[in-house]
């Protein structure tokens, strides 16, 4: 069976790897927090104490980190270290799960190539139950032979695999993506505070916008109101999806527009939202937690 070193073992990776376990692939585990490991090495899988001996004997490298320097760090090196790519074998396959920009993908996919590795930028969506579930959405950007080669990998962690285009095109895919949901967890949150301050019950007032037109995944599925439903806004916010993930979306959109000429007055205003929620302390709190910065 394939052996794949998986890198980033957090609130994603975690899950993600476990679903590689369950479908029998032989997968080695690194993260810089030693528990992370120790938990996925009870589930089977093979601990190991460097991204270059996790990649030890592996076709396929996963990664699935915070944001862009944290993967150009572990594959091009950083402070005189040596980064992960120079070790691995010719052929590897680099799948980076992790939500960055596209100048790190485009810097590391040129690394792999001159190295004759293939690379993936292969951004999810569905948030920690879709990890879980093994129900995410991949958005890839790479070679259609790439993609052919990771289909099968892909599809035990995931629902959904789609090709959007060359490397980076993932990226912009999540960026369009997560933008639209900042915006939409902020307008879901903006109901259904407006209707509890008018005396409505939340929970009521979700399940009449779930049958009107105002149904959207965030009311349907991360209802940001505290005790609707079994999501992170019931357990005091704890992620989940950070509010510091979101906001460095948010930066990679914003980024993304400037670059391309493209008007987001309302991704703007969310950009702006996350980051002053950021500035008082909520940084690590989930990203539905915007509910608390309306109800002040
Ligand atoms: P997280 O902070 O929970 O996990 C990141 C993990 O990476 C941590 O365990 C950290 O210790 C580890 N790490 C950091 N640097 C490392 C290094 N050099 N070597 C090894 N391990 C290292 O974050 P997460 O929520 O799992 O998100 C990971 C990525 O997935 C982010 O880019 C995020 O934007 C994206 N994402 C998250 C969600 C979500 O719902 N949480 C959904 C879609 C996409």
């Amino acid at each position: 069976m394939t052996t794949i070193a998986f890198i980033g073992l957090g609130n994603m990776g975690g899950p993600m790897a476990l679903n590689l376990i369950k479908s029998g692939f032989t997968v080695r585990v690194f993260d810089l927090v030693p528990e992370a490991v120790n938990t996925l090495q009870q589930h089977g899988a093979h601990g190991a104490t460097s991204p270059g001996d996790a990649a030890n004997g592996a076709e396929i490298v996963i990664s699935m980190l915070p944001a862009g320097k944290h993967v150009s760090a572990l594959y091009l090196g950083s402070g005189g270290e040596e980064g992960l790519l120079a070790s691995l074998p010719k052929g590897c396959l680099v799948l980076d799960c992790s939500t960055i920009d596209e100048e790190t993908v485009q810097t590391v996919a040129g690394a792999c190539s001159k190295l004759g590795l293939e690379m993936l930028d292969a951004p999810v969506s569905g948030g920690v139950a879709a990890a879980q579930q093994g129900t995410l959405t991949f958005m890839c950007g790479g070679s259609e032979t790439g993609f052919q080669r990771a289909r099968p990998i892909l599809a035990a962690m995931g629902k959904n695999i789609f090709h959007a285009g060359a490397h980076g095109a993932g990226q912009v895919a999540k960026m369009c993506n997560n933008m639209l949901l900042a915006i939409q967890m902020i307008g879901t949150s903006e109901a259904l505070q407006m209707g509890a301050n008018s005396g409505l019950e939340p929970r009521t007032l979700s399940e009449i916008m779930l049958k009107s037109s105002g149904r959207n995944w965030s009311l349907e599925l991360y209802n940001p109101y505290p005790g609707v439903m079994d999501s992170p806004a019931s357990r005091n916010y704890t992620p989940g999806f950070m509010v510091d993930l979101m906001a460095k979306d948010l930066g990679l959109a914003t980024a993304n527009a400037k670059s391309t000429g493209s008007k987001i007055p309302l991704g703007e205003q969310a950009a702006a939202l996350y980051r002053q929620k950021q500035e008082v302390g909520d940084g690590r709190k989930d990203f539905s937690s915007i509910l608390e910065l309306l109800n002040d």
